[in-house]
Protein backbone atom coordinates (compact mmCIF):
# COMPACT_ATOMS: atom_id res chain seq x y z
CA UNK A 1 0.00 0.00 0.00
CA UNK A 2 1.39 3.46 -0.82
CA UNK A 3 1.98 6.07 1.72
CA UNK A 4 -0.07 8.79 1.58
CA UNK A 5 1.08 11.72 2.55
CA UNK A 6 -0.35 15.41 3.13
CA UNK A 7 1.35 18.66 1.93
CA UNK A 8 0.22 21.46 4.40
CA UNK A 9 0.73 24.90 5.19
CA UNK A 10 0.37 28.52 5.02
CA UNK A 11 0.06 29.63 1.19
CA UNK A 12 3.41 30.71 -0.70
CA UNK A 13 5.36 28.47 0.70
CA UNK A 14 5.98 25.92 -2.43
CA UNK A 15 3.31 23.08 -1.32
CA UNK A 16 1.85 23.19 -5.18
CA UNK A 17 5.41 23.42 -6.14
CA UNK A 18 6.68 20.65 -4.40
CA UNK A 19 3.34 18.41 -5.48
CA UNK A 20 4.33 18.76 -8.80
CA UNK A 21 8.11 18.20 -8.29
CA UNK A 22 6.87 14.94 -6.16
CA UNK A 23 4.10 13.78 -9.12
CA UNK A 24 6.45 14.38 -11.40
CA UNK A 25 4.22 12.78 -14.94
CA UNK A 26 2.37 11.00 -12.91
CA UNK A 27 0.06 13.64 -12.56
CA UNK A 28 -3.46 12.14 -12.18
CA UNK A 29 -6.44 14.21 -10.91
CA UNK A 30 -8.28 11.58 -8.75
CA UNK A 31 -10.93 13.37 -7.78
CA UNK A 32 -13.60 15.00 -9.50
CA UNK A 33 -16.60 16.06 -6.97
CA UNK A 34 -17.18 19.49 -8.04
CA UNK A 35 -15.55 22.01 -6.00
CA UNK A 36 -12.93 19.64 -4.23
CA UNK A 37 -10.31 19.03 -7.16
CA UNK A 38 -9.69 23.48 -7.04
CA UNK A 39 -9.39 22.66 -3.43
CA UNK A 40 -7.33 19.07 -3.45
CA UNK A 41 -5.26 17.64 -5.83
CA UNK A 42 -3.16 14.41 -5.26
CA UNK A 43 -1.38 12.12 -7.39
CA UNK A 44 1.17 9.06 -7.10
CA UNK A 45 4.96 9.47 -6.53
CA UNK A 46 7.81 7.25 -6.68
CA UNK A 47 10.92 8.24 -3.94
CA UNK A 48 12.91 5.71 -4.53
CA UNK A 49 11.85 2.30 -3.63
CA UNK A 50 8.96 4.39 -1.74
CA UNK A 51 5.50 4.49 -3.22
CA UNK A 52 3.56 7.71 -2.54
CA UNK A 53 0.12 8.84 -3.12
CA UNK A 54 0.33 12.80 -2.34
CA UNK A 55 -2.40 15.29 -1.56
CA UNK A 56 -1.81 18.75 -1.97
CA UNK A 57 -3.95 21.11 0.14
CA UNK A 58 -4.71 24.11 -1.19
CA UNK A 59 -7.62 26.41 -1.80
CA UNK A 60 -7.10 28.90 0.61
CA UNK A 61 -7.10 31.62 -2.33
CA UNK A 62 -11.00 31.87 -1.02
CA UNK A 63 -11.94 35.64 -1.52
CA UNK A 64 -14.18 35.90 1.83
CA UNK A 65 -11.26 36.29 4.19
CA UNK A 66 -13.55 35.74 7.21
CA UNK A 67 -13.80 31.97 6.07
CA UNK A 68 -10.05 32.10 5.64
CA UNK A 69 -9.63 30.54 8.99
CA UNK A 70 -12.08 28.30 9.14
CA UNK A 71 -11.40 26.79 5.79
CA UNK A 72 -7.44 26.42 6.32
CA UNK A 73 -8.31 24.44 9.52
CA UNK A 74 -11.30 22.43 8.14
CA UNK A 75 -9.14 21.31 4.99
CA UNK A 76 -6.17 20.64 6.20
CA UNK A 77 -7.75 18.51 9.17
CA UNK A 78 -9.71 16.54 6.73
CA UNK A 79 -6.34 16.09 4.21
CA UNK A 80 -4.61 15.03 7.56
CA UNK A 81 -6.78 12.88 8.92
CA UNK A 82 -7.46 10.78 5.46
CA UNK A 83 -3.27 10.41 5.31
CA UNK A 84 -0.21 8.22 6.86
CA UNK A 85 1.61 11.23 7.35
CA UNK A 86 2.34 15.26 6.81
CA UNK A 87 4.62 16.91 5.14
CA UNK A 88 4.87 20.72 6.66
CA UNK A 89 6.45 23.18 4.41
CA UNK A 90 7.91 26.14 5.38
CA UNK A 91 9.12 29.14 3.47
CA UNK A 92 12.63 28.73 5.17
CA UNK A 93 13.33 32.25 3.77
CA UNK A 94 10.35 34.12 5.23
CA UNK A 95 11.48 31.97 8.47
CA UNK A 96 8.59 30.55 10.86
CA UNK A 97 5.68 33.18 10.65
CA UNK A 98 2.51 33.11 13.29
CA UNK A 99 0.47 30.88 10.71
CA UNK A 100 3.30 28.67 10.50
CA UNK A 101 2.86 28.35 14.35
CA UNK A 102 -0.92 27.72 13.69
CA UNK A 103 -0.29 24.82 11.53
CA UNK A 104 2.44 23.82 13.97
CA UNK A 105 -0.09 23.46 17.02
CA UNK A 106 -2.66 22.03 14.46
CA UNK A 107 -0.67 19.26 13.43
CA UNK A 108 0.64 18.40 17.07
CA UNK A 109 -2.50 18.16 17.66
CA UNK A 110 -3.68 15.44 15.24
CA UNK A 111 -1.03 13.30 16.55
CA UNK A 112 0.60 11.88 13.06
CA UNK A 113 3.73 11.68 11.99
CA UNK A 114 5.04 15.08 10.47
CA UNK A 115 7.96 16.01 8.54
CA UNK A 116 9.40 19.48 8.80
CA UNK A 117 9.95 20.75 5.20
CA UNK A 118 12.37 24.06 4.65
CA UNK A 119 11.55 25.04 1.57
CA UNK A 120 13.49 27.52 -0.44
CA UNK A 121 16.55 26.73 1.05
CA UNK A 122 18.60 26.89 -2.77
CA UNK A 123 20.35 29.79 -1.23
CA UNK A 124 22.08 30.25 2.27
CA UNK A 125 18.94 33.10 2.55
CA UNK A 126 16.95 30.15 3.95
CA UNK A 127 19.46 28.60 6.72
CA UNK A 128 17.98 31.12 9.69
CA UNK A 129 14.67 29.66 9.00
CA UNK A 130 15.96 26.51 8.59
CA UNK A 131 17.21 26.35 11.92
CA UNK A 132 13.80 28.49 13.17
CA UNK A 133 12.08 25.66 11.61
CA UNK A 134 13.52 23.30 14.97
CA UNK A 135 11.15 25.22 17.36
CA UNK A 136 8.08 24.47 15.80
CA UNK A 137 8.78 21.34 18.23
CA UNK A 138 8.14 18.85 15.35
CA UNK A 139 11.49 17.16 14.99
CA UNK A 140 14.13 17.94 12.34
CA UNK A 141 13.75 19.88 9.41
CA UNK A 142 14.76 18.98 5.67
CA UNK A 143 16.30 21.58 3.96
CA UNK A 144 14.73 21.16 0.30
CA UNK A 145 14.31 23.21 -2.86
CA UNK A 146 10.98 22.32 -4.56
CA UNK A 147 11.66 24.60 -7.27
CA UNK A 148 15.34 23.27 -7.81
CA UNK A 149 14.67 19.43 -7.03
CA UNK A 150 16.96 19.88 -3.96
CA UNK A 151 16.66 17.78 -0.63
CA UNK A 152 14.80 14.93 -1.82
CA UNK A 153 17.19 12.18 -1.11
CA UNK A 154 16.91 13.59 2.44
CA UNK A 155 13.37 14.02 1.91
CA UNK A 156 12.94 10.51 1.50
CA UNK A 157 14.75 9.09 4.20
CA UNK A 158 12.60 10.98 6.50
CA UNK A 159 9.24 9.27 4.79
CA UNK A 160 10.90 5.80 4.72
CA UNK A 161 11.52 6.00 8.54
CA UNK A 162 7.67 6.64 9.05
CA UNK A 163 6.67 3.92 6.21
P1 LIG B 1 1.66 27.13 -2.31
O1 LIG B 1 0.74 28.29 -2.18
O2 LIG B 1 2.16 26.70 -0.95
O3 LIG B 1 1.10 25.99 -3.09
O4 LIG B 1 2.99 27.66 -3.07
P2 LIG B 1 3.37 27.55 -4.62
O5 LIG B 1 3.87 26.18 -4.95
O6 LIG B 1 2.27 28.07 -5.44
O7 LIG B 1 4.65 28.52 -4.65
C1 LIG B 1 4.57 29.86 -4.21
C2 LIG B 1 5.74 30.63 -4.77
O8 LIG B 1 6.96 30.14 -4.24
C3 LIG B 1 5.87 30.51 -6.29
O9 LIG B 1 6.26 31.76 -6.80
C4 LIG B 1 6.95 29.48 -6.47
O10 LIG B 1 7.64 29.63 -7.69
C5 LIG B 1 7.85 29.77 -5.29
N1 LIG B 1 8.65 28.61 -4.88
C6 LIG B 1 8.23 27.36 -4.67
N2 LIG B 1 9.26 26.54 -4.34
C7 LIG B 1 10.36 27.33 -4.32
C8 LIG B 1 11.75 27.07 -4.04
O11 LIG B 1 12.19 25.96 -3.76
N3 LIG B 1 12.57 28.15 -4.09
C9 LIG B 1 12.14 29.41 -4.41
N4 LIG B 1 13.03 30.38 -4.43
N5 LIG B 1 10.85 29.67 -4.70
C10 LIG B 1 9.97 28.65 -4.66
MG1 LIG C 1 -0.75 25.69 -3.93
Amino acid sequence: RPLRVAIVGRPNVGKSTLFNRLIGRRLALVDDRPGVTRDRREGEARLGDLALVVVDTAGLEEADPNSLEGRMRAQTETAIAESDAALFLIDARAGVTPADRHFAALLHRTGKPVVVVANKCERSSGEPGFYEAFELGLGEPIAVSAEHGLGLADLTEALVRID
